[in-house]
């Protein structure tokens, strides 16, 4: 179980809850305000304090993961920012703010252990441009003698595309992170942050659930790891199901690894895929819900105290 930080003043809350290591990094405190971006300097002192941190076990930094409501021109107003130049479109539309924090991250890299990871990628197409600028930047960094180390590259797996090209991806990346929330929201066209839609996004609805399940045998079957970061990870009973799955690897807001911890020490891996196989089985998100309930009551009660 790892931890999910956004701020340097959460960075002691990972060894205060028994993380083991920073699962993911998000990083857009660093550009916070429009068109702002912290420096070179400020970037690699605070990476460099990330994997002081994170220790053995090290952490995931997260290009940063923009929408298009945020940028070096707020005038550029996009109509749908959820499908615009939002993550890895951002960095590739504005490669000096990505070599950037891609040079940072490499140098930060010297001093601790840290991956980087790209977000929302929607094929090859995107991780290999993506790449390319990595690797521009360390070839540059070592040939100006910038101490500097390679980085394990992995990417998010966050929209159905990816979802349904994770073979494909899976042959040219380190990891997979499973951006549970993002996943949702774009699997089911329901707006993450719209209450209007709210009762739409559905976590348990069966078409995440291949989503998932469909990405953690492409990487299985690639032989690398997938770190399940979404909320999803975090909540008691949708944990116990990622494990039915075969995920093996959460990370979530530090405050929660206790308890997710105690959960899933109760619960038989082969018990949660035999649940999981009703579930994946299952027509409606309100059926595998009611599977759920009755499969994990304990759980379900305590959900909402
Ligand atoms: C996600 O989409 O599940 C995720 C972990 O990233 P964020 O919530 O920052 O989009
Ligand atoms: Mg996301």
């Amino acid at each position: 179980m790892r931890a999910n930080v956004e701020l340097p003043t959460e960075f002691h809350a990972v060894n205060n809850f028994g993380a083991c290591g920073v699962g993911l990094f998000r990083s857009e405190f660093l550009l916070s305000r429009p068109g702002l971006m912290t420096s070179d300097v400020e970037q690699y002192e605070t990476y460099k304090l990330l994997a002081e941190a994170a220790g053995e076990y090290g952490a995931i930094v997260r290009l940063f993961d923009v929408g298009g409501e945020v940028g070096p021109d707020v005038k550029e107003r996009e109509r749908n920012p959820a499908l615009g130049l939002r993550a890895v479109r951002f960095s590739l539309r504005h490669k000096d703010i990505m070599r950037t924090q891609v040079r940072a991250i490499l140098r930060a890299a010297a001093a601790g252990r840290l991956s980087l990871v790209i977000p929302m990628v929607a094929d090859v197409a995107d991780v290999r441009m993506a790449k390319r600028v990595i690797d521009d930047e360390l070839e540059r960094l070592t040939a100006e003698n910038v101490p500097c180390s390679a980085v394990q590259i992995g990417v998010m797996i966050e929209v159905p595309s990816a979802v349904l090209t994770a073979e494909k991806i899976a042959s040219e990346v380190d990891f997979f992170e499973l951006g549970t929330n993002d996943l949702v929201q774009y699997t089911l066209a329901v707006d993450r942050g719209n209450d209007q839609v709210s009762e739409w996004f559905r976590t348990l609805h069966p078409a995440v659930l291949y989503g998932i399940n469909r990405t953690l045998e492409a990487a299985k079957n690639a032989g690398i790891p997938v770190i399940v970061c979404g909320e999803m990870a975090s909540t008691p009973v949708y944990a116990a199901l990622l494990v039915g799955m075969g995920a093996i690897d959460l990370s979530m807001t530090p405050a929660m690894i206790p308890r997710v911890r105690a959960v899933l020490s109760q619960i038989k891996a082969d018990d949660a895929r035999a649940i999981v196989l009703k579930c994946l089985a299952a027509a409606t998100a309100d059926e595998v819900e009611e599977l759920v309930r009755n499969e994990f009551p304990d759980l379900c009660r305590s959900r909402n105290s």
